[in-house]
C-alpha cells in the first residue's frame, strides 16, 4: 500500500465518523400558535432527536404562581417562588411529560387561565434565568429540537439551524381552536385572535429576551403550508447540515 492510499482510507474513516456523531441543535422560534410544537415534535421524531417545548416550562411556572395566589405582576414574589420551584421535562422515549415539583402537570398547563397569564410571568428576568439554565443543560450535547421565543437569540445563539415560524393570526386562531375544541374548550375565533395578539405583544415588547427573529434564522411562513410540508422543509435543512 503506498502513502496516498493510506491517506485516503484515513479521510474516509474520518468523514464517516463525523457523519455518525454529528448531532446538531435546532432552534425553532416564533409567535404564539404558529405551529412550532407540532412541527418541532415531528422534526425531532424524524431525526431521532429530543424535543424540548420551552413554552411548557414557562407555563408550568405560571401554573405554580396561580396556585400560590400570587399576582403574576408581583415580580419580586414570583422571582422568590421561582427559586424554590422545580420544572422538568421528562421523556419516556414516546412522550415528554411536564413535571412541576415532582408532579406531572402536562394537561393543567394548557388551561386558558395559564395561557392568559403565562406571558406576564415570562417577563420576569429571574424566571427566565432559571429556565434558560435548564434548557442549556438539556441541549448542550446536541441532538435536540428546542422551540420557544428566544432559542435562536439567547438560549443557543450558536444553534446549527434556526427557524422562525410565522402564520397570519386568523390561521393561527383556527389551528388553536381545533386543539381547544378537541379538549372541550369553547372559545370564539375573535377571542382567540385577541388572546394570541396580546401574548405576542407582551412577548415582543418585554425587556428581557423579547420575541424576535435571530439575524441568521430562516423565516418559514406556514400560513399556506401543511404540517408535512413544514416538517419536510426543516428536516431537509437539518440533514444537509448534518452531512456537511
Ligand atoms: O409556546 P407557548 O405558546 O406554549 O408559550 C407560552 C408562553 O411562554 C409564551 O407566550 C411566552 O410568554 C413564554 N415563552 C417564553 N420564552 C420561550 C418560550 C415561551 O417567554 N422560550
Amino acid at each position: 500500500m503506498d502513502g496516498n492510499s493510506k491517506i485516503s482510507i484515513f479521510k474516509f474513516n474520518l468523514s464517516e465518523k463525523k457523519y455518525v456523531v454529528k448531532k446538531i441543535i435546532i432552534a425553532i422560534d416564533g409567535p404564539a400558535a404558529s405551529g412550532k410544537s407540532t412541527t418541532a415534535k415531528l422534526v425531532a421524531a424524524e431525526l431521532g432527536y429530543l424535543h424540548i417545548d420551552t413554552g411548557a416550562m414557562y407555563r408550568a411556572m405560571a401554573l405554580k404562581v396561580l396556585r400560590n395566589n400570587i399576582s403574576v405582576h408581583d415580580s419580586k414574589k414570583v422571582a422568590e417562588l421561582a427559586k424554590v420551584t422545580s420544572v422538568r421535562l421528562v421523556s419516556n422515549g414516546i412522550k415528554v411529560k411536564v413535571v412541576l415539583d415532582g408532579v406531572e402537570v402536562s394537561e393543567e398547563i394548557r388551561l386558558p387561565e395559564v395561557t392568559n397569564n403565562v406571558s406576564a410571568v415570562s417577563t420576569i428576568s429571574e424566571v427566565r434565568a432559571l429556565m434558560v439554565n435548564e434548557q442549556r443543560a438539556m441541549g448542550n450535547e446536541g441532538g435536540i429540537v428546542l422551540e420557544g421565543r428566544d432559542i435562536g437569540t439567547i438560549v443557543f445563539p450558536k444553534a446549527h439551524l434556526k427557524i422562525f415560524m410565522l402564520a397570519n393570526e386568523r390561521e393561527r386562531a383556527e389551528r388553536r381552536k381545533k386543539e381547544l375544541v378537541a379538549k372541550g374548550v369553547d372559545i370564539t375565533i375573535d377571542d382567540l385572535v385577541k388572546e394570541i395578539l396580546e401574548r405576542d405583544r407582551i412577548d415582543s415588547e418585554r425587556e428581557v429576551s423579547p420575541l424576535r427573529k435571530a439575524d441568521d434564522a430562516i423565516e418559514l411562513d406556514t400560513t399556506k403550508l401543511t404540517i408535512e410540508q413544514q416538517v419536510e422543509f426543516i428536516v431537509a435543512k437539518a440533514k444537509k447540515i448534518i452531512s456537511e
